[in-house]
This record gives C-alpha cells, sequence and structure tokens, in this order.
C-alpha cells in the first residue's frame, strides 16, 4: 500500500539521506516499519563516491513504487569551483581570494551549502515538516542537539547503533564496492572522497586501495595552497610517508582490519 500522504498545508515527513551506511539503514527501517514518509532528501555536492550514487539507484525505484518523492538537490555551483576558482572576499582584511579551497574541519564550507539548500527546500514546502535524521544510538554527541532542533531519530528509537546499521545494510543486500573495494572495511564514514575530516589511517587506505581517488585528490592539492592534513601534510607529502612505509602500512591495515 503506498505509504505517502503528500498533504497541502498539512504535515510532511522527510527523510534527509546521505547514502551512506546510517542512513539507509534508517530509510530501510522507515518502510519496514510503515513510518509515514513523504520525501526522501538527497544533497548531492558532486563529490560522492560512485558506490554513492549506485546505492542511490537502487533505492529510487523502490521510493517510487511506495509513492514516496524523492529530492535530489545540488550546490548552486560545481563543488570544485567553489573550492578553487571562486573569487571571494576576506573577512578581516582588503582584498580577495580565490576557493574556500578543503572542505572539511573547522571550514566545512559545502555542509553550510548542504543545510541551506535542505532548509529552503523544507521551507518551499509550506507547511510542517517532521524531519527523520539517521544519527544512531552510539552518537552521544549529536543526539542532544539534534533532538533540541527537533529532530525525529528513528535510530536512536530503534536502538541501532552504527556497527548495527551497517550490519542490517549488508543483510538487506546493500554494500559499497569500488571496484572490488567495501569502502566500508577501509573507511570509517563514506562522506566526500575529498573529505579533509577523513583520518590518517582512512587516507592511507585511500592511497592504498583507491588509486583513482588518491589521482583526483592530487589533481586537486595541484591547484590548492593549503596542505590537505596541514603543515606537512600535503597530498604529495602523504603519499611520500605512505609509500615510504608501505609494507608496513599493508600489515598495519591487515591488522585493523581483523
Ligand atoms: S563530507 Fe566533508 S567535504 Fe563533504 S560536505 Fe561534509 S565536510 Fe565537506
Amino acid at each position: 500500500m503506498p505509504q505517502s500522504r503528500l498533504v497541502v498545508g498539512g504535515m510532511r515527513y522527510i527523510a534527509s539521506v546521505s547514502f551512506g551506511k546510517d542512513s539507509l539503514a534508517m530509510l530501510l527501517l522507515l518502510i519496514e516499519k510503515g513510518y509515514p514518509l513523504d520525501v526522501v532528501v538527497f544533497f548531492d555536492t558532486g563529490m560522492e563516491f560512485n558506490s554513492i550514487y549506485k546505492v542511490r539507484d537502487k533505492i529510487v525505484p523502490i521510493l517510487e513504487s511506495k509513492n514516496i518523492k524523492f529530492v535530489q538537490l545540488s550546490p548552486d555551483k560545481p563543488f570544485t569551483y567553489s573550492m578553487i576558482e571562486q573569487k571571494i572576499k576576506y573577512k578581516n582584511k582588503p582584498g580577495y581570494h580565490y576557493g574556500y579551497g578543503w572542505c572539511g574541519g573547522a571550514c566545512r564550507w559545502a555542509t553550510s551549502y548542504k543545510l541551506r539548500a535542505i532548509k529552503a527546500y523544507k521551507k518551499s514546502l509550506n507547511c510542517q515538516v517532521v524531519d527523520y535524521v539517521g544519527i544512531a544510538a552510539d552518537e552521544k554527541d549529536r543526539i542532544s542537539k539534534a533532538i533540541q532542533n527537533g529532530k525525529k531519530l528513528p535510530l536512536v528509537e530503534l536502538g541501532m547503533n552504527e556497527k548495527d546499521c551497517l550490519q542490517y545494510c549488508y543483510d538487506k543486500g546493500y554494500f559499497w564496492d569500488e571496484d572490488g573495494v567495501e569502502l566500508y572495511s577501509i573507511l570509517d564514514r563514506v562522506s566526500c572522497w575529498c573529505c579533509r575530516n577523513k583520518n590518517l589511517r582512512e587516507l592511507k587506505n585511500m592511497y592504498l586501495y583507491l588509486p583513482g581517488y588518491w589521482k583526483q585528490l592530487r589533481e586537486l592539492q595541484s591547484q590548492i595552497d593549503m596542505p590537505f592534513k596541514g603543515e606537512g601534510k600535503s597530498v604529495f607529502e602523504l603519499e611520500e610517508k605512505f609509500e615510504k612505509h608501505r609494507d608496513q602500512l599493508c600489515l598495519e591495515d591487515r591488522e585493523s582490519l581483523k
């Protein structure tokens, strides 16, 4: 039976989904458990891993069959334009610089774009909204703020922690495969491939197992002055370190993946 109940001027139930393990588990559970759900919103930065798009493409027909609207939002300007070319006025001094540089850490400029776009979309509906967010039950530091902001957290209600979410997705047949490499076996989070928040273990795994993405990181670094992970840790410098300790890194990886 169709679950969608689009009511003009009434309440709408919206799930924000990135198609990573937690939000995907939330979406599958919302459907499985018959929660009211009208719209699924995905913000495409343009820098997602291919496997995210593959998961999206598997989900969209399911949403269609259940009469749940799928909305894909994107930044006004391409991600790499904002990152490298956009003319930006300095905050506290005269003059301009070009591009915001890497996104992540204290400067999550693309996250602001995402939040703004989703907020504008919800406002355009001109009705009350129930906002489902895929925060897992063991993400203690994010839960209270989300509740204060009025979000509904189905994974918390259902007691699903991050590990449960990943297993649930696998059990349902969803994987994040990149040429034979399962992303969640080498990364903690599957966010933008160019995200500065990746830790050194994740980056060394990208270097070792995802050479295509690493090549793209090199291309970005060659156009951005700021070193990717801070002083002495540009993509090129990291690569030198990873290469120097390649055998050791492979061994460490095998240990950490056990
Ligand atoms: S995942 Fe990282 S790069 Fe992508 S929008 Fe968020 S902070 Fe920025």
